[in-house]
């Protein structure tokens, strides 16, 4: 393993370490990955247990999401990491968590198809957001097993201008950022304004 990957790695399980004592990865769910070049990124293996990582629990798969290693089953969901990586350059970790609000909130704005965040100090800690008088507009796609067809539903935001992150309804959500540690504020601020907007609607955490 080159030093620069050890260091990724050893980055990743400390945030994975600390979002799965936060509970925002139950049961083994939830993935993560950052990239390594243009042509390959380092993913979480399938199923284990997010809260005790190792570095066997990481491995390789290029950009269309097969393993480097044969023989290894990265993430049941390495397809969605790989488009985020391909289709936003500038995106170096994506971060993929299953908080309760981001499933509740998620599913009832499913209809919608996105879930508006407006007047909050912390938008702020988006990258781009300078203000809180800002509106930012959180997509939201169905969930589905089949993860081309979840691919192809989210393609199209991708068109749009630079975001940080997506849900899937009923599921979770994808966060990145230009490095980890980016990609981790953004995970934060989008769990607090998520929480902070289902509290508003009335919802119990
Ligand atoms: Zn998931």
């Amino acid at each position: 393993m080159t030093d620069r990957k050890a260091q990724l790695v050893d980055e990743l399980i400390r945030h994975t370490g600390e979002l799965a004592r936060a509970g925002l990865t139950p049961a083994t769910s939830s993935n993560f990955s950052a990239r390594l070049d243009d042509s390959r990124c380092v993913i979480t293996v399938s199923g284990r247990d997010k809260g005790r990582l190792t570095p066997d629990d990481f491995m390789d798969v290029d950009m269309d999401g097969k393993p480097v290693e044969p023989g290894r089953v990265s993430s049941a969901e390495t397809l969605l990491h790989t488009q985020i990586y391909r289709l936003r350059p500038e995106a170096s970790a994506v971060l993929h968590t299953h908080s309760l609000a981001q499933t509740l909130l998620s599913m009832r704005h499913e209809r919608a198809g996105y879930i508006e965040l407006a007047g909050y100090e912390l938008l702020k800690a988006l990258h781009g957001i300078k203000t809180h008088d800002a509106r930012v507009r959180v997509p939201v796609v169905p969930n589905s097993q089949d993860m081309p067809a979840l691919c192809a539903a989210i393609e199209p935001a991708f068109a749009d201008e630079p975001f940080w992150g997506y849900l899937i309804a009923g599921h979770g959500l994808y966060a990145w950022g230009r490095d980890l540690a980016e990609a981790r504020r953004h995970l934060d601020a989008f769990e607090f304004l998520l929480t902070a907007e289902m509290t508003k609607l009335g919802f119990r955490a």
